[in-house]
């Protein structure tokens, strides 16, 4: 069994993450978006929103799950015996922070993490943009999953 966990804030979900997860859906049999919790960071969103946000983008893949977690990913990915970490690639500077945290994680745990490079088109979206945006009232829907605005707006 390929099960595999997406870790990130997901504050909120963006149609960035939601490419990563679609495209990483072949290669895994199961795939667990988690949303960590970290008590020193404020977040914008609850951990409960950020949880519904992501149960509707992914209702109709039935490969996909929802966790929240604290604490080390590896940790985590330990306990509910995830194999790989994905993570998705943006930019020069995703890369080279992406690298030491996925080397830590392997000669840490022996856990592979699994980058997928951005889909064209969605690279310069992040969930700090779309936090930015709708706080000064701009329009999101055009940044984050159809289900998730409705959701936001509603
Ligand atoms: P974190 O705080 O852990 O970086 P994020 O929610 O910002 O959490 O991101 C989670 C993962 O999604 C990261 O691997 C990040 O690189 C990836 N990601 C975010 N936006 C995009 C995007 N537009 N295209 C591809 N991957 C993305």
């Amino acid at each position: 069994m390929k099960r595999a966990i997406f870790p990130g804030s997901f504050d909120p979900i963006t149609l960035g993450h939601e490419d990563i997860v679609q495209r990483a859906d072949d290669l895994f049999d199961e795939i667990i978006v988690a949303v960590g919790n970290n008590t020193d960071k404020k977040y914008m969103f609850s951990t409960q929103e950020r949880l519904a946000f992501i149960e509707a983008t992914f209702k109709n893949y039935p490969k996909v799950k929802v966790m929240s977690f604290e604490g080390l990913t590896i940790d985590f990915a330990k306990k509910i015996n995830a194999g790989y970490i994905l993570r998705g690639l943006r930019n020069p500077a995703d890369f080279e922070f992406e690298k030491a945290i996925a080397q830590t994680n392997r000669k840490l745990s022996g856990i592979e993490t699994v980058f997928l490079l951005t889909a064209s088109g969605k690279s310069y979206i992040s969930s700090s943009i779309v936090r930015d945006v709708y706080r000064h009232g701009g329009d999101i829907s055009a940044l984050i999953p159809e289900s998730v605005v409705k959701m936001i707006l509603k």
